[in-house]
């Protein structure tokens, strides 16, 4: 694979990508996490008629030019308890079937509410806090779960001072779960206040984290549904492959200055509502979810940046301009 050049990443079929922070309120208030992403000045409680509302017409945008796939990845604060995530997915569900819902969460919400909507989620990554949160709730959720879904991830975030408690923690879900998928997670950079990466004091935490990354088990019958879309790379050799943004980067082929990007195929909405497309600033604030919709929609752009850096970034279609011209 050496040497080999990337000419195009293109989706299998046609979707729109969003992430979308509904709020700043979290339960809990961890150590390593920035209070803006907790502190709930925007709960964002209110106003389920004008997000279904506005929702319908951005996707119908999407759905008039050939997309008839969406993924939506919710993230916050705490997303589950905003009061208007199961109706918003409920309306996702009906309106837009080829949808894959996602959702980031600290797992706190207690087993009946699980059981109660565990069928309107694909993937699940259910973080474990180790300052707040209830274990036996957490396992028990955990042992409701790791049957009902494709992806359920248990993500171990490692505490400094209570790192081997946390340690201590995920080899019980590994004992005691038929099925697990477990991350341990060091904490990053972009959730504490300070730029960088955390660094540990004790060498055999680092080397910890080095020796595991993940750890997997399936014993029992999950879903294994087909993931329905995805990224594909092309390259100079003839190859198409999936597309790992680690490996481009490895390989050094995530720079895309001149190429043509499909920026629009993937959408941010932020903790008060501001819509961007992707992460690397080259479309700012296009409107807002609320009251501002009309430039939000499918929209390539030519990539002015020397280096396109984050993994979902790299995930948008995008080729370069030369083979368009070809065309
Ligand atoms: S890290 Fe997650 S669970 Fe902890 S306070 Fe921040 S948003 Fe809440
Ligand atoms: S840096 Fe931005 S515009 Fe450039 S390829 Fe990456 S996502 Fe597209």
């Amino acid at each position: 694979m050496g040497g080999r050049k990337l000419l195009k990443i293109d989706h299998n079929e046609p979707y729109l990508d969003v992430v979308w922070q509904v709020s700043n309120f979290c339960n809990y208030k961890c150590s390593y996490c920035n209070p803006g992403n907790y502190c709930g000045e925007s709960r964002n409680d209110d106003n389920l008629i004008t997000y279904i509302n506005n929702l319908e017409v951005i996707t119908d945008k999407y759905l008039e030019l050939g997309y008839k796939n969406f993924k939506f990845f919710f993230s916050g604060g705490e997303p589950t308890l905003w009061r208007n995530l199961i109706p918003i997915i409920e309306w996702l569900r009906e309106k837009l079937p080829n949808t894959v819902v996602a959702v980031n969460t600290n797992f706190s919400r207690p087993l009946s509410w699980w059981k109660r909507h565990y069928h309107l989620f694909d993937d699940v990554v259910a973080s474990f806090h180790v300052e707040y949160a209830d274990k036996d709730k957490y396992l028990e959720n955990a042992k409701f779960m790791c049957d009902k879904l494709n992806y359920f991830s248990c993500k171990m975030l490692m505490h400094e001072e209570r790192f081997w408690e946390v340690a201590e923690f995920g080899n019980k879900i590994k004992e005691e779960l038929p099925n697990y998928f477990i991350e341990w997670t060091p904490l990053f950079d972009e959730m504490s206040a300070n730029a960088g990466p955390w660094e540990y004091k004790d060498p055999n935490k680092t080397q910890f984290l080095k020796e595991h990354s993940i750890d997997q088990q399936f014993t029992i019958p999950k879903p294994y549904l087909k993931k329905p879309f995805y990224s594909e790379a092309y390259w100079d050799n003839g190859e198409k492959t999936g597309v790992y943004s680690n490996e481009v980067i490895l390989e050094r082929q995530n720079f895309f200055k001149g190429w043509e990007c499909s920026i629009g195929d993937s959408i941010w909405i932020n903790q008060i509502g501001q819509v961007s497309m992707g992460t690397c600033g080259q479309v700012k604030v296009l409107g807002n979810i609320l009251w501002d919709t009309l430039d939000i929609g499918p929209k390539k752009i030519i990539c002015q940046k020397e280096h396109c850096h984050c993994g979902t970034d790299i995930l948008i279609p995008k080729r370069k301009v030369i083979d368009i011209v070809k065309e």
